[in-house]
């Protein structure tokens, strides 16, 4: 199709931004016969080697995102590729002697969750794009200008024109540019801390767990990935995310292995590393007439229960039902009263997770005597009351507020 083609064009929706939300969004209203322009920034690598170098980022995918991916039909994908599923976490704490352990087995479910390298969700989802009649898609795009006329977004791309459409969806990330030539506000906190990433290999087997150690310089992670290979998520004050980036291979796999508490023995081999710094963002709105935001453009929270992607998933699976209620009743899915019907969907629960992560940092610094001395009984009775911990293993594996259609096991299709 030519690019005249495509601005002369109505869209029924635009979704800017292909990352996991992104494409997720497209795929659920594509597949249901809308017909959806999916703009991209960066090239998405479709290709898959048996032996490919584990990624830098990775998710911990809940059993709600594992259903949304499996109803968009991109489940095969990752299973063709590499994913790895964690049966056990187990939490605990440097200065009291408690451990928390949540088990599969306890709750009578198979696993706990997935971890899956980013760039493998994504592409299982582009592949289904791709393979999608209904969404066409353009990559290497520079947006640059956004009005709203005769209730539609009008979007201009460099050296193509403008596209009109009646909703645009801002999957676009944290730097959300539609969220900012919408003029949408941000609430932000800076944790004052980064997450150092990447995988490494250990002299211990992982026993298919995900372990967290809490220590005086914030959370420690190794999230399994492979034989005796995990990922780590290694939480530090900001001032220390140069020297964690530029510190030798030998001496990073020390401060690893100490940060861990030995947990996993010695770190044997290290592959390619990345550091992020941690900010919560929340938008002051997620939708206008014509205007939806969701994942990361709408909301960042601290990784430390990887819960991201999952909340991300979860935008997506409630915007598309959100619209496809209102077509199929004919009301203008752009309208501002059909937009409000997701927005009031997930913006608490989003808010309630972002607080929840918060309270946990808060818990865990090791800054008031007073608070490691109630660490120090209630670390042990936790992990003792199993009906309490299945009850929140369960809040993050299966998502909390009223499940949107795709995050449920029968598919919408
Ligand atoms: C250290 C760390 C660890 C994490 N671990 C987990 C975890 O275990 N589990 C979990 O659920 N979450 C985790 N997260 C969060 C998770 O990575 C994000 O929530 C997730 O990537 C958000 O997906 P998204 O599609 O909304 O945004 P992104 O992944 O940022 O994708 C945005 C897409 O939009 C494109 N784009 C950007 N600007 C434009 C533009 N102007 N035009 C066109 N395209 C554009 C980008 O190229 C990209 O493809 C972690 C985050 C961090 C920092």
């Amino acid at each position: 199709m030519s690019n005249s083609n495509l601005t002369n064009d109505v869209w029924d929706v635009i979704v800017v931004g292909g990352g996991m939300v992104g494409s997720a969004t497209a795929l659920g209203l594509g597949q249901q016969g809308m017909k959806v322009l999916l703009l991209e920034k960066q090239p998405v690598d479709l290709d898959w080697q048996e032996n490919s170098a584990y990624q830098v980022r990775v998710s911990a995918l809940s059993r709600a995102s594992e259903k949304i991916i499996k109803n968009l039909k991109a489940w095969q994908g990752i299973e063709n590729r590499r994913f790895h599923p964690f049966t056990a976490m187990h939490v605990w704490d440097e200065v009291t002697p408690g451990e928390v352990h949540f088990s599969a087995q306890d709750m009578h479910e198979d696993n706990l969750g997935y971890i899956v390298e980013n760039n493998v969700i994504q592409a299982s989802l582009w592949e289904q794009v791709l393979a999608c009649e209904n969404i066409t898609t353009l990559i290497d795009v520079n947006i640059d200008n956004l009005v709203f006329k005769n209730n539609q977004a009008w979007l201009s791309v460099d050296n193509i024109g403008i596209f009109k459409t009646e909703l645009l969806v801002g999957a676009d990330g944290a730097f959300s540019k539609v969220r900012q030539m919408a003029n949408i506000g941000l609430d932000t906190h800076d944790y004052e801390q980064c997450a150092v990433v990447g995988c490494v290999k250990t002299e211990l087997p992982h026993e298919d767990t995900c372990w967290q150690r809490y220590t005086s310089n914030g959370p420690f992670a190794y999230l399994s990935m492979g034989n005796n290979v995990s990922s780590i998520a290694w939480y530090l004050p900001s001032d220390k995310m140069q020297w964690a980036l530029d510190l030798p291979d030998d001496e990073f796999s020390k401060e690893i292995a100490k940060a861990s508490d030995y947990r996993l023995g010695q770190v044997v081999e290290v592959a390619e590393r990345g550091a992020f710094p941690l900010v919560r963002r929340h938008a002051e709105h997620y939708v206008k007439p014509n205007l939806a935001l969701v994942g990361d453009a709408a909301h960042t929270i601290h990784p430390q229960a990887g819960q991201g992607v999952n909340l991300g998933l979860l935008d997506a699976a409630a915007l598309v039902e959100t619209i496809l209620n209102a077509k199929q009743l004919n009301k203008p899915w752009g309208s501002f009263s059909v937009l409000r019907k997701y927005e009031r969907w997930r913006r608490g629960d989003n808010a309630l997770v972002q607080r929840s992560m918060e309270g946990f940092d808060w818990f865990f610094k090791q800054d008031m005597a007073l608070k490691s001395y109630i660490r120090k009984p209630l670390l042990p009775l936790a992990n003792k009351l199993t009906l309490v911990k299945n009850w929140l293993m369960g809040q993050a594996l299966n998502g909390r507020e009223a499940l949107p259609k795709l995050a449920k096991s029968e598919s919408i299709h």
